[in-house]
């Protein structure tokens, strides 16, 4: 299949790929729109089988991209870069400089951030030769860790899906989450300090202890997460969590989690819809640390300080988009994957004619 012809490539403004003899870097950066801002998202590294399937997940998560900041309202479109290669043995400086230099040559039309299998320290490198990096550290426009601000906005969304779905408070609610890394360890710090219960679940066993040990969580083995007693399900490891062999033993009333792809497919979204559980959209629900970089990028455009209350003050307005889609969902009997899918496409759409108008 050529480029053109990828289910996957719909609507890309541009994809570029660049090869550093030197260091050895081989990278995709994929620009989904530029229509609501410039794109932005994060840079994976990963050992992929073939160029093609860097191609291919680079296309996906840069689309993915321009859905989440639009929903996030942000005036950011959305972009994605892959590395070809191992994050374990294939790391050097010299190769985040070449990837700075990638970045620099598209121009101001893609900023990067951390993605799987790249730190900020690796950024650094990348910073050298580019100033469209943020998810940083150490400067006055930097904001940090994104990942408290996405458990954040996941826990005040499991709170707004509980009270739709069982009309209560999270106290006595008990929440199964798949992953205690950052996002799920943040999550359940915070369930546990509002009185769930937990069900946790790693294939990390000091991850998995540790929170145990923070929050008396009641741990369970990698595959039995989907058939715990719980309200609510969050999977906040890897994508397609939710999938035609699990969700038939899921017994929750509420899916929220932090994961991105948790449903494996737009057939899961109608089925998990049929079974009358509500579904909060993850790339709605996991805004929150797109939020806090875009703070970064705001800050380093401004010349400014990084503003933890516009951060806030976006996080809040998210939460009414979600309770929008759960709105529209309910009312246009469809499932509320549809429903955001539909609502990031139409402001992009929007953010387009705005900006040929102009
Ligand atoms: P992380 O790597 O810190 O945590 C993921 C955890 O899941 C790890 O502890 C890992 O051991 C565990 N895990 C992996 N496979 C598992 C399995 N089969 N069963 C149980 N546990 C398993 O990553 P993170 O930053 O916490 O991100 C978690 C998810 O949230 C990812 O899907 C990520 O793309 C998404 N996300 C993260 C952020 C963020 O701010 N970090 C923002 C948006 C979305």
């Amino acid at each position: 299949m050529t480029l053109f012809d990828s289910p996957a490539f719909e609507g890309h403004e541009g994809v570029h790929a660049f090869f550093d003899e030197k260091s050895g870097l081989k990278c995709i950066i994929a620009v989904h729109s530029t229509a609501r801002g410039p794109a932005a998202g994060g840079c994976r590294m990963w050992p992929f089988a073939s160029a093609d399937a860097a191609l291919e997940d680079a296309l996906r998560l840069s689309r993915a991209m321009s859905y989440k900041n639009a929903m996030a309202d942000l005036e950011l479109g959305g972009g994605k870069a892959v590395i070809i290669g191992d994050s374990r043995t294939q790391k050097t400086p010299a190769l985040f400089e070449a990837f700075g230099r990638a970045v620099e040559d598209v121009g101001g039309k893609y900023w990067t951030a951390e993605d799987v299998g790249v730190s900020p320290a690796d950024l650094m490198h990348a910073r050298k030769t580019t100033r469209f990096v943020a998810g940083l550290t150490g400067h006055a426009a930097a904001s940090g860790d994104p990942s408290p601000v996405t458990a954040e906005g996941i826990f005040r969304g499991v709170t707004l899906g509980v009270r739709r779905a069982l009309n209560r408070d999270l106290d006595g609610v008990t929440v199964a989450v798949q992953g205690v890394g950052h996002v799920g360890g943040y999550l359940a710090d915070k369930l546990h300090a509002a009185g769930a219960k937990l069900i946790i679940t790693d294939v990390n066993a000091d991850a998995l202890r540790e929170v145990a040990e923070r929050t008396g969580a009641k741990v369970v083995a990698p595959n039995q997460i989907f058939d715990a007693a719980a309200d609510v399900f969050a999977p906040c490891a890897l994508g397609g969590a939710v999938n035609a062999d699990t969700l038939p033993r899921l017994k929750c009333k509420v899916i929220a989690g932090g994961a991105n792809n948790q449903l494996a497919d737009a057939e899961t979204g109608r089925a998990v819809y049929e079974r009358g559980m509500l579904y909060l959209p993850d790339y709605v629900i996991n805004g929150g640390g797109i939020i806090n970089v875009a703070g970064e990028i705001r800050a380093l455009d401004r010349q400014e300080a990084f503003d933890p209350a516009w951060v806030e003050m976006k996080l809040a307005r998210l939460m009414e988009t979600l309770d929008e889609v759960l709105d529209r969902s309910k009312t246009e009997r469809r499932p509320s994957d549809q429903v955001a899918n539909e609502m990031a496409k139409a402001r992009i759409s929007l953010a387009a004619e705005q900006k040929a108008a102009a």
